[in-house]
Order: C-alpha cells, then structure tokens, then sequence
C-alpha cells in the first residue's frame, strides 16, 4: 500500500467534493489532526470508518486502497463503448430499412412500367389496357407510400437552418417535394423551411 499515493488521492477526491479537511473530519466525527495526517500519508484511514469516508469521497474501497480511480475509469470507457456500439448497430439498421426502400421500390416501379408498355403495345382488347394501366399505376403508387414510410422511420432529417434532427410525420415526409432523400420541410424546433437531409443517427 502506497500510503502517499492515497494520501494524496484524499486529498484531491475531498477538494472535488469541495470539503475541507475540517468539514470532512466533523461528518465523520474525528479531528482535523487525523484527516491530515491520512492526506500526508503519515497514516491510512482504519478499515471501521473506511466506508463511510468513501462515501463522503464519492469513491469506494478498492479505489481508496489503488489511490486512484481505475475501476471508475475503466468503467467510463466501457460504458463509452457499449454506446458507440449501440450507435452503430441503430446506424446499420437504418441503412439496411433504407435499402429496403430501394429493393422494394424499384423492381415495383419498373413492373409497374412494364405492364404500361405491354398495355400499350400489345395486341389486347382496350378494356384490358386500360385495367392494366390502372393497376399498374395502383401498385406504384402503393409501394411508393410504403417507400416514404420506410424512408421516415429510418434515421431522421437534418434542418439546414439549426440542425436540429428529428422524424417528421408520415404525411410531411410524403407530401413535402423532395431530390432524393432530401426533402423541403418546415423544421419542429426552428419553423423555417429547407431541404433537410436524410442522417441515420440523431447525434451530429
Ligand atoms: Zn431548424
């Protein structure tokens, strides 16, 4: 045991708490004498009022006895981690919704304009074009609002203005002009209009 190391680590753990030696010595009911004297490392805390002094210090035992904070900032980077993951595991599933968007609606659309050239071309009563164009139109038009669903709960959209980024309701996704994924909306937080892009997560 570094009795300096800890010494010192007292110290530091009872200035962040904005403590003095004497305030921390009245809660636990002994004098300044020997809080200075554990900050000195002439002494170390005894093991009965151990616990209590690391909850003053906002630390725990083992810390106390390492004189730094190791498990807490293994802790931190852990915790850092598990969210980066978790930021990226949202990211990916937005791209692959987004890709669904593309795997449903093209081969659609392109159906769609098929069954139209067929309608119009071949050798079939007009009854039938007609009942072809109608439901190729139909079935265009229906994938392509299950598109903009997909489109609006994947990710989020990004005001040009303030940044902000946030979902839009189904109905201002699919009824506001769009390039692409970039679409001409009023933003929620700001209420100005621009073309917001498409992100996939909601941290910049
Ligand atoms: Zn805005």
């Amino acid at each position: 045991m570094d009795q300096v190391k800890i010494g010192k680590f007292i110290a530091s753990c009872r200035k962040e708490q904005g403590m003095t030696q004497a305030a921390l010595a009245e809660k636990l009911g002994i004098s300044d004498r020997a809080v200075s004297k554990w900050e000195t490392g002439k002494s170390v805390p005894d093991s009965g009022i151990m616990l209590e002094l690391c909850g003053y210090l906002g630390i725990n035992v083992n810390e106390l006895l390492s004189g730094e904070k190791i498990m807490t900032e293994a802790f931190d980077k852990r915790a850092e981690e598990n969210l980066l993951a978790m930021r990226q595991e949202i990211e990916e599933k937005n791209r692959q919704l987004l890709n669904t968007e593309i795997w449903i609606g093209a081969p659609a659309t392109v159906a769609g304009l098929v069954m139209c050239a067929f309608a119009a071309y071949a050798d079939i009563p007009n009854a039938w074009r007609v009942a072809l164009i109608v439901f190729a139109i139909l079935m265009i038009l229906a994938v392509a609002f299950v598109a903009v669903g997909i489109e609006q709960k994947a990710g989020y959209y990004e005001c040009q203005i303030c940044h902000d980024r946030h979902v839009p309701t189904y109905w201002q996704t699919n009824l506001a002009p769009h390039k692409g994924r970039t679409r001409y909306m009023k933003c929620p937080k700001c209420q100005k209009k621009s073309w917001q892009k498409k992100v996939l997560t909601k941290e910049v």
